[in-house]
Parts: structure tokens; sequence; C-alpha cells
């Protein structure tokens, strides 16, 4: 049972917060990054691997994760948003100095200060980079506390493949190892071609201090942190997020249930000892 002031919270998380565009960027063929500040004043504490709820006035509201923290994003929300109907269309075309509607933030965040002492190795699919970007730039900031940081990164084109010039970045003045992958090459792509966990075989670290950090398609995720286990990695520290069509964002309304667990409240990220058992029962 809910007492009076959890409800009451509850109630207020569910009213959209106005948010003016300051800035937005298009960074593929598909795929824009906002930046938004409240009209109120009292910027969002989000944290690595939480979400909001957006809302574009009128049409509709979908969840979408924080994927700001790098340098100079203090203070602002920075999300990565890819056109795929109505909604996220209309977010994209929101231009500067229109407003959108913020709820939250809502979920977990990724465990990364836990991993300090070890070798951190992430895992992106496609859109899976944005929402590892703010847990990167936290281990980047602190660099010396972790060992070997690994990025491996796959997209179905090169034209998919998000923030080259930020992980070229990482890679030469943080030491990351970075490993790309494309589904389908084409000219001018020298690189791998197949899925992400092509990479995992060569990957140098030392799996009894490892934790990983996992974002994307459900099906690459399970694959990955299968493969990171052969590879040595305890399950409990192998780190996935889930997606799910979530309405309410606050445990009311049911709709991102996945067996025991409401990914709003519980993750998003989660333990993939944890749900990985979940995530292999068809239509759950
Ligand atoms: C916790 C969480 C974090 C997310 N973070 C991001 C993010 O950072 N950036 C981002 O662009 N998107 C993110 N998404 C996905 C985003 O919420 C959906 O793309 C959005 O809800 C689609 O709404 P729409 O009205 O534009 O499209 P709709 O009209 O609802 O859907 C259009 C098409 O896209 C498919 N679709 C809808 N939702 C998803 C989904 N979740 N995954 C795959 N296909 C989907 C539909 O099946 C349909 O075919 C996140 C989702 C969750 C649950």
């Amino acid at each position: 049972m809910t007492t009076l002031s959890e409800d009451v919270e509850r109630r207020g998380a569910m009213i959209p917060r106005p948010h003016r565009v300051r800035a937005r960027r298009q960074v593929s063929h598909d795929t824009w990054t906002l930046e938004l500040d409240p009209v109120d004043g009292r910027p969002v504490a989000i944290g690595p691997g939480q979400f909001t709820m957006l809302y574009a006035f009128g049409i509709g509201e979908v969840p979408i994760s924080n994927g700001g923290g790098g340098p100079g994003e203090e203070n602002r929300l920075v999300q990565t948003v890819r056109v795929v109907g109505a909604v996220t269309r209309a977010l994209c075309a929101t231009e500067p100095g229109g407003v959108v509607g913020v709820r939250g933030p809502f979920g977990n965040t990724w465990p990364v200060a836990r991993a300090r002492g070890g070798d951190v190795v992430f895992v992106a699919g496609g859109l899976g980079l944005p929402p590892l970007r703010p847990a990167i730039h936290q281990v980047l900031r602190d660099r010396d506390g972790y060992g070997r940081v690994l990025l491996l990164y796959g997209a179905r084109t090169p034209a998919d493949l998000l923030f080259l010039d930020e992980i070229e970045t990482w890679r030469q003045a943080h030491g990351v190892d970075v490993g790309l992958v494309v589904d389908a090459g084409g000219p001018g792509w020298s690189g791998e071609v197949g899925l992400v966990t092509r990479l995992i075989p060569g990957i140098e670290l030392d799996a009894g201090t490892a934790t990983a950090f996992v974002a994307g398609p459900e099906i690459m995720m399970r694959f990955v942190a299968e493969d990171l286990h052969t590879r040595g990695l305890d399950l409990d520290s192998v780190h996935v997020t889930l997606e799910r069509t979530m309405r309410c964002g606050v445990a009311l309304c049911g709709r991102c249930q996945v067996g025991p667990t409401l990914v709003c409240r519980d993750g998003a990220v989660y333990r993939y000892s944890d749900v990985g058992p979940l995530l292999s029962v068809k239509e759950l």
C-alpha cells in the first residue's frame, strides 16, 4: 500500500514540466540530439541510465534515455532521439526555442561506481550508445579509478554509427579500446562487418574484475551477455537496460511489466542474472 505522500508525489510526477529546446543537432540520417533547458529554471537532476518521458504537446509522450553527461553538459538535459513514429518525429522537428514537456527523471542508474577498480566494457547496439554515453563520461572523468575501458559498438550501416568524433577522443585522450562493427559495410568502410558479438572473442580484459554495461536490442543483449559469460564474466557483473513501452513512468499503469518487475520502477537497468531468464520467454 502506498502512503498519502507517495501518492501525492506520484501524481506530481504525472505533470510535464515545460522545457525549451536550446539546441538541436542532427547526429545521423534519422537521429537528433536535443538540449533542453527548464522554463522554470530548475534543472532536472538525471543520472546515467535514467530516462524521462518526453512530451510533444498535442501528439504524445515517449520514454527517452538520458544521453548527456559530457563536458559542458552539466545542469542540462541532453537526449538523443531516433525518428520511428509520430511522437519521435514531432520531438526531432522541434526547432530551437520550441517547447516540449518533460516528466521524470525515472528509473535507476548504471552502477558505474561499483565497477571502480576493475576493467569496464561498454557494449552498444544501434541506438544503445546514447544511454551508455553518460556512464562512459562518468568513467572517463575518473579514468584512473578503472582498469581497461572498452567500447564495442555495432550498428546497421556506417551511416548509423553515432558520435564517431567523440569516440575518437575517447580512444586517443582516454585510452579507450574501441571496436566498431556494422551489419552491412559498403564503399568506404574497411572495418569489421557482422554482429557486435563478433568483437568479443578478440578483447583483452580481466574477467574476474570486469563489469559490462550493455544497451541495444534485446536479442543483441542476450547474445552479448552469453558471450561475455563464456569469456568468464559473472552474469551478476553484466548490466543491461530494458526497453518496454511505458506510459506513466511511476509504477501505476503496468504497461512495462516484465514478469514480476516493472521496468519504470525497478529498471530500466538490470543485472543480467536477474532478467536474463525472463528475456528468453516468448511474448513476455
Ligand atoms: C526506457 C526507454 C528508453 C528509451 N530511450 C530512447 C532514446 O534514448 N532514444 C530513442 O530514440 N528512443 C528511446 N526509446 C524508444 C522510444 O521510446 C520509442 O522509439 C518511442 O516510444 C516511439 O514512439 P513514436 O510515437 O515515435 O513511435 P510509434 O508510433 O509508437 O512506433 C513506431 C514504430 O516504432 C516501433 N517502436 C516503438 N517503440 C519502440 C521501442 N521502444 N523499441 C523499438 N521499436 C519501437 C513500433 O513498434 C512501431 O513500429 C526508449 C524506450 C524506453 C522504454
